[in-house]
């Protein structure tokens, strides 16, 4: 009853990973889409802000976290943000193993029979089964993090901290 399905919230993108990181419904209960600094007792904390003052706010955090070039950092905060539910209108579904949006048909990787996965990219996933069936948590970090780190001009050791927490809020990489 109690128990917390990791994601990402829905307005900001930062991952939720505790009942306290969740925002509240009107009465009372935890939100299932946002977490508690965008969202309170059914509301937005701040109904205005547009997509491009979240993603300054955003991109600046990760700016200083993850010491990313400000600029970078805001423009990669934005591409996350306009796959959340708040931005596109929808719920973009994320690639459970990687985090791609699967925003077109051809994102989605396949099943044994040939039709498209709701829940896998191409990347990660062919036929019915991983690309990379052995990946690990710790693989997959050690994998993305150097990509991350070339894409946004940031130290690798920075982009391990932030690729292991994002990959935290995928369902592949949880319990
Ligand atoms: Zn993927």
């Amino acid at each position: 009853m109690d128990e917390i399905i990791a994601k990402a919230c829905q307005s900001c993108g930062m991952p939720m990973n505790t009942k306290a990181d969740f925002g509240t419904e009107a009465d009372g209960s935890l939100s299932k889409e946002y977490c508690t600094y965008c969202y309170q007792s059914g509301a937005y904390t701040d109904p205005a802000i547009t997509i491009d003052e979240m993603a300054e706010k955003g991109g600046a955090m990760l700016a200083q976290l993850y010491e990313i070039p400000p600029k970078n950092a805001k423009e990669f905060a934005r591409e996350q943000l306009a796959s959340l539910k708040r931005w596109a209108g929808r719920e973009v579904p994320l690639c459970a193993s990687c985090g791609m949006p699967l925003a077109r048909d051809e994102d989605a990787g396949t099943e044994a029979d040939g039709s498209r996965s709701g829940t896998y990219c191409t990347y990660c996933y062919r036929d019915g089964a991983f690309t990379e069936p052995d990946l690990t948590k710790a693989a997959a970090v050690a994998k993305y993090a150097p990509m991350m780190a070339a894409r946004l001009g940031m130290p690798v050791e920075k982009a391990k901290g932030m690729v292991e927490q994002y990959l935290s809020t995928l369902p592949r990489w949880q319990g």
